[in-house]
């Protein structure tokens, strides 16, 4: 007889998450924790299984934060598939999702926001005034409504794990980060939700964004070591989508997100690409052989 795998239940109040968390700890279960917008890919299930490889109880949280959307950004348009969700993490290793709604994150005077430093201002910070803010506070929230042991999040959103790394030592947060490599769709194009945005042909055009980074992957193995050579090729390649409006193409040191002008050991090559309406973002760790 086949078993029905299990579906995870689903809370929508901290005061429920908290009663049942409660409960886990004391059957001293250790709890891991993968914050989400939702409408999930394979990304974001390789942080639940990676989750639920190394810890008893994964707490899956799905929330389109408005906080860390910018005005003129696509805040309303972001796709929200709760129901395509709790399909998708039937089986995965999710114990408990909670899909709370603004009102319960931001209740009415919500005042209170975390103050991010230098590593959130270049690349997306410059694009996205207050997005990391808008992250780094309601991360904090999760992390202090979950009381997880750990919580995963991906390398796509690289400048992403940096200000919470930062987050969790500056205010001496008791959690472990666990950062798990991009999830490529089998042409390259990195997984994200807003892919699901894309029409077929600004699809096929979003390709430009792992071109270039293969490129420069390329150029670097070739002995080029010169940033601005390798970005204006990167920018050359994905200039080739007609509809691709660039916001940045930086190579830089990928522990300050400083620019280098040489790619001499570790270096970080990070693009952000309007394609028609959709922003995407993309990176990969460029290695010079010393
Ligand atoms: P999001 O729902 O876009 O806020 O992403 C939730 C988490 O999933 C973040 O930690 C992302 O970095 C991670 N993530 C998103 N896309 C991918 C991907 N293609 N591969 C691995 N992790 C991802």
């Amino acid at each position: 007889m086949n078993a029905t795998p299990p579906r995870p239940r689903l809370v929508k109040t901290v005061d429920e998450l908290r009663g049942i968390l409660d409960g886990v700890r004391r059957s001293g279960r250790r709890i891991g924790l993968v914050p989400t917008m939702g409408a999930l890919h394979e990304g974001h299930l390789s942080l639940i299984r990676a989750s639920k490889a190394e810890y008893d109880y994964t707490v899956v949280t799905i929330f389109v934060n408005p906080s860390q959307f910018g005005l003129g950004e696509d805040l309303t348009e972001y796709p929200r598939t709760l129901d395509a969700d709790m399909d998708a993490l039937t089986g995965c290793g999710a114990d408990l999702v909670l899909a709370p709604s603004d009102e319960e994150v931001y209740r009415p005077g919500h005042a209170t926001w975390v103050e991010v430093g230098a590593g959130a201002e270049p690349l997306e910070g410059r694009h996205r005034p207050g997005h990391f803010r808008g992250v780094a506070t309601v991360v904090l929230k999760l992390f202090n409504m979950v009381g997880a042991q750990a919580a995963y999040f991906g390398q796509k959103d690289y400048q992403q794990v940096l200000v919470i790394k930062l987050m969790v030592a500056d205010l001496d947060l008791p959690i472990e980060i666990r950062v798990c490599p991009i999830i490529r769709e089998p042409d390259g194009l990195a997984m994200s939700s807003r892919n699901a945005c894309l029409s077929p042909d600004a699809r096929q055009q979003a390709l430009v964004l792992w071109k270039s980074l293969c490129l420069a992957g390329e150029l670097v193995e070739q002995g080029e070591c010169d940033t601005r050579i390798i970005a204006e090729r990167m920018r050359q390649t994905i200039a080739m989508a007609k509809d691709a409006r660039i916001d940045y193409v930086a190579l830089v040191d990928p522990d300050t997100l400083e620019p280098v002008d040489r790619v001499e050991g570790r270096t970080l090559a990070a693009v952000a690409v309007h394609i028609e309406n959709t922003r995407l973002i993309d990176n990969c760790l460029l290695k010079a052989e010393s």
